[in-house]
């Protein structure tokens, strides 16, 4: 069985005192006696719940935790070691101050700031070599959707973002979030079924690329997750876990799906 992960993107939201106070929160909760299957899971490495704080937070966010029960990842990061590229931070001092995950291509990345295919590219080449574990969002817009478009997008966003890089890294560093841009922030999620469809269909075009890391790559689902969809979400073959964002700002709310979900 692949390890599951539930991840929160909390993009442009929180500061340093109430995401502190987040992680603290998170830890108690997946640690107190009554929700010891969750902690069993974590132990295991049958699970790893973790969370994007925007960048200004990352480093208060490791120091505070007592454990490494949440792991903190970052929402985006530079490929470039260092260098006059004002306003960005490079994915190796993000890895060396103890990120653990960085996500790459998120779709607001790709259509507010727009990153490329080749930049996505550049930057999971960055975490492989650097020793990081990378979370790579690939997802079509409404109007691909609508005009059938949405398994000739992902297949190009998937084989883009792995060129290259090497099963080992793809079956353990790397995990890859379908996030249909027209069920993001939009209260409509893909039906279990629909999201099930395009994971499996991802994992079969990493089986293309490389057939031995087909069974080991997490393939999450995110869009408009939230408790009442949780469970028929995770009950399909191929999705191995979730990118929650709205409903991860807030504790109760984000422990609910981790709540309903192991
Ligand atoms: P929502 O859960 O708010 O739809 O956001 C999904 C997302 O973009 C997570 O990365």
């Amino acid at each position: 069985l692949r390890p599951h992960i539930v991840a929160g993107n909390w993009k442009m939201h929180k500061g340093i005192e109430e995401a502190e106070a987040f992680v603290r929160g998170l830890e108690r909760t997946l640690d107190s006696p009554d929700r010891s299957g969750l902690a069993e899971l974590l132990e295991e490495d049958l699970l790893e719940v973790l969370v994007y704080p925007t960048a200004l937070c990352i480093h208060s966010c490791l120091i505070s935790r007592s454990t490494e029960m949440v792991k903190i990842g970052a929402q985006n990061g530079h490929w470039e070691e260092k260098g006059a590229y004002t306003g960005e931070i490079s994915i190796s001092a993000l890895i060396k101050e103890g990120c653990d995950y960085v996500l790459i291509g998120h779709s607001e990345r790709r259509t507010l700031f727009g990153e490329t295919d080749e930049q996505v590219a550049k930057k999971v080449a960055s975490v492989e070599a650097l020793g990081g574990k990378a979370m790579v969002c690939v997802g079509e817009l409404l109007s691909q959707r609508e005009s059938g478009e949405t398994f000739n997008v992902v297949r190009s966003q998937v084989e883009q973002a792995l060129g290259g890089r090497s099963s080992d890294f793809v079956a353990q560093r790397l995990a890859i979030a379908y996030e249909p841009v027209w069920a993001i922030g939009t209260g409509k999620t893909a039906s279990a079924q629909d999201a099930q469809e395009v994971c499996s269909y991802i994992r079969e075009v990493v089986r293309s690329l490389m057939p031995n890391a087909a069974d080991s790559v997490r393939v999450l689902y995110g869009g408009s997750v939230k408790v009442d969809n949780t469970f028929d979400i995770l009950k399909e073959r191929d999705i191995d876990g979730l990118l929650v964002g709205g409903a991860s700002l807030d504790l109760e709310g984000f422990t609910g799906i981790l709540n309903e979900a192991y």
